[in-house]
């Protein structure tokens, strides 16, 4: 058993209402909401890093980016959005789990020391 938040969302273990869910990654509503609509988006293979990518999971990675604007109703994406990825300590990364931080629903300002 993976010891990890997003691997035990991903399996069933921990109960998450899933907005959507596709064969290599999901998407949940963020716990603590940052913008109007601040989802999390999954993918279901674990990894930290985007430097310890297999082929593979370059490929996922990028199936999953290019599924997103194609889900524009569902996450309220018309208005534009914005895609964060935190890698590590500086960034603040607290799930060692690779995921996306989608923003949507509201003009955003840009401070990324905020
Ligand atoms: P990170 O800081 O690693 O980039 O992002 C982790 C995100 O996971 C944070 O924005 C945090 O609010 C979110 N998060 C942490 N625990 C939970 C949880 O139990 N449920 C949900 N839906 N989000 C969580
Ligand atoms: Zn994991």
């Amino acid at each position: 058993m993976c010891d990890c938040l997003f691997c035990k969302f991903s399996n069933g273990e921990i109960p998450v209402e899933k907005v959507y869910e596709d064969g290599n990654f999901f998407i949940i509503r963020d716990i603590n909401p940052q913008a109007v609509n601040h989802y999390l988006v999954i993918p279901k293979k674990h990894f930290k890093y985007l430097s310890e990518m297999t082929e593979e999971d370059r490929a996922n990675l990028g199936e999953m980016l290019a599924a997103i604007p194609k889900l524009e109703k569902l996450l309220k994406l018309e208005g534009g959005y914005r895609l964060v990825i935190n890698q590590g300590d500086d960034a603040g990364q607290t799930v060692p789990h690779l995921h996306v931080h989608l923003l949507s629903g509201q003009k955003m300002g840009w401070n990324p020391a905020g």
